[in-house]
């Protein structure tokens, strides 16, 4: 199996490109950020507890997480890779993923970057406000404790990565398609 990590700040479109490219090779995408909003959709408890950590954009806690991915690491049969999309977010995280893969004689292939100005990232994220109802996106101030958090806790693991030889830094900026076909250029080598 070939992994992938779609890495970039809030906004930067993951989500987006995420669908298209697993649909494209085959690839099983595994949002964090979606598993822990069916959480909350399905009335669960940690749904709950989770709800207010993020309407705030802070990042919830590590275990919670690893948790997740771990169970649907090991549920997933006939793919030919997953794509990890807002996880890890932490040096924290990419350590327990590491060696959740390197135990299953797997690893991290490749981390591909998304790149883009500060002021679209916004931009698009009010705009996606206004479609998504998330209470993330509505907030100037909750996304730019979002980009904050993403500079201070998630980006040193582009350094880590780029230390492991993985890292590929991709021009999130344009349409929908060109950066689709950035990304599937990349992905192409990969696989
Ligand atoms: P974005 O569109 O900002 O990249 P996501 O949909 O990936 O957001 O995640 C939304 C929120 O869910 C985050 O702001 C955070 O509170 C929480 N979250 C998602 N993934 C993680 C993770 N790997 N570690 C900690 N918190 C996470």
């Amino acid at each position: 199996m070939v992994n992938f990590l779609i890495f970039g700040p809030p906004g930067s479109g993951k989500g987006t490109q995420s669908i298209k490219l697993a649909e494209k090779f085959n690839l099983t995408h595994l949002s964090t950020g979606d598993m822990l909003r069916a959480e909350i959709a399905a009335g669960t408890e940690l749904g709950e507890k989770m709800s207010s950590i993020m309407s705030k954009g802070q990042l919830v806690p590590d275990e919670v997480v690893i948790e997740m991915i771990a169970a649907k690491v090991d549920s997933i049969k006939g793919s030919t890779g997953f794509l990890f999309d807002g996880f890890p977010r932490t040096v924290a995280q990419t350590e327990e993923l590491e060696a959740m893969l390197n135990d299953r004689g797997m690893k991290i292939d490749r981390m591909l970057v998304l790149e883009v100005d500060h002021d679209e990232l916004v931009r698009r994220l009010i705009t996606r406000a206004e479609i998504s109802g998330r209470p993330d996106d509505k907030d100037p101030a909750v996304i730019e404790n979002r980009i904050d958090v993403y500079k201070e806790k998630t980006e040193p693991i582009i350094e880590y990565c780029r230390k492991r030889g993985i890292y590929q830094p991709v021009d999130g900026m344009g349409t929908i398609e060109d950066i689709f076909r950035r990304l599937a250029g990349y992905m192409k080598k990969k696989l």
